[in-house]
């Protein structure tokens, strides 16, 4: 048995995942082996009578360091959880595939150290350009690139010195809009915890991306550089808490994170986690071209790595007095696959009603596939025009024509 001082242990972990290994919402599976042979347990729930397309992914990691028990903890409460029928579970996994990683160094679990049996730290052993350092890596890195989770979470645990949990954030991704999007998600989950009764240390803010730190990357770090998912990072206070508290607390965050993944919290015309804008802000913006989750998914992935490896732009100039909004595409990239189709998101404010959208001398309709649609917020009209043609290419416009009446005063 392990020892009572590192519960939950990983045969402590073996045994819940047992336990809903029947459970008609759960799926389990061994991503691989650790350095001394134990299996790394993967749970995956989803709900199978809805279909996976519109299904957004997440991804909850923990225990990567052995000695930071409550990551495994939390996990495992997140994994009852979402198994329990109750109507805010049920909802989320209508709408997302939610996979947890629940013990990713079992090793360290029951030898009780911070890094794997070669005593290399599994966490900061993924690099860009090689597959992870440790063999426990690798399994999770495996799975975790195909998936393309829209989000990611890594829990770590804080065995000494603070005295309140914290979130914090994987490096953003350079053509990402991740400080605002990232900044809003860690301020409410940490929020939701405080008005639980739980204290939280202020949430770190993103970290501009550093070219030369790529050393001790962590996976969410690596996933945001491949496809754009968000990454945080969650810790609890180990010394001052007991296990029922990191659960609680860990439970309470985790469960108004999910809640990003089922609503439209950020007005870009889809539930889900805001991924789907690839880059940009809040006037203009590329976006993921698609009608279901899968499909933006598939897409961004193609957006992301296009633009790692190729100068891009997508850049809204001043509306003129023509009463029409620019938004330049251009690109000079050669460099791997162009994508085939993208799509451009901007406001305009209200009350301006829109009159005629173009790309370059096309007036487009409404349309999933090649044209626009419009909705509303309670400040602007929203339109994305969906466009099927490559990314990558000399300067392009899309013009859209709106009467306004301040022009007319
Ligand atoms: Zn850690």
């Amino acid at each position: 048995m392990t020892q009572d001082t590192n519960r939950p242990g990983y045969e402590d972990v073996m045994e819940s995942v047992e336990e809903v290994r029947s459970h008609p919402l759960c799926d389990i599976r061994m991503l691989g082996k650790s350095v001394q042979g134990r299996d790394i347990p993967l749970v995956t729930l989803t709900d199978p009578a809805v279909p996976d397309d519109d299904k957004q992914h997440a991804l909850i990691l923990a225990g990567m360091h052995g000695t930071e028990e409550s990551g495994r903890s939390i996990a495992l409460e997140l994994i009852s959880f979402l198994a329990s029928g109750r109507e805010e579970a049920a909802e989320t996994l209508r709408r997302q595939v939610v996979a947890v990683v629940p013990c990713s160094n079992p090793d360290g679990a029951v030898l009780a150290t911070y890094r794997n049996a070669e005593d290399v730290d599994i966490a900061h052993t993924f690099t860009f350009d090689t597959a992870a350092g440790t063999p426990e890596g690798r399994a999770i890195e495996q799975f975790a690139v195909p998936f393309a989770p829209e989000i990611v979470v890594d829990i770590h645990g804080l065995a000494g010195g603070s005295m309140m949990d914290r979130v914090w954030f994987e490096q953003p991704w350079r053509f990402t809009p991740d400080r605002f999007f990232l900044s809003v998600i860690g301020n409410a989950m940490s929020g939701a915890a405080e008005a639980a009764g739980f204290p939280q240390r202020e949430v770190s803010p993103p970290l501009t991306w550093k070219e030369e730190e790529i050393e001790g990357l962590r996976l969410g770090g690596k996933l945001a550089a491949e496809c754009k998912s968000l990454g945080l990072g969650l810790e609890a206070i180990e010394h001052y808490y007991r296990e029922p508290e990191w659960r609680a607390a860990g439970l309470v965050r985790l469960r108004r994170l999910l809640r990003f993944g089922n609503e439209d919290e950020f007005g870009l015309g889809e539930p889900g986690y805001p991924t789907s804008l690839v880059s940009g802000s809040r006037i203009c913006g590329l976006k993921a071209h698609g009608i279901d989750a899968s499909s933006r998914r598939r897409n961004r992935v193609e957006l992301t790595r296009f633009l790692a490896t190729n100068w891009a732009i997508v850049d809204r100039g001043a509306d003129g007095l023509d009463k029409c909004a620019r938004v330049l595409v251009e690109s000079k990239g050669a460099n791997g696959p162009n994508p085939r189709r993208f799509a451009v998101l901007l406001r305009v404010r209200k009350p301006c009603e829109i009159q005629t959208i173009q790309w370059e001398n096309e007036a487009l309709e409404e349309n999933d596939e090649h044209g626009y649609r419009i909705w509303e917020d309670a400040n602007s009209r929203l339109i994305q025009v969906n466009l099927q043609a490559p990314l990558g290419g000399p300067g392009r416009l899309v013009t859209v024509r709106y009467d306004c009446p301040f022009f007319h005063s």
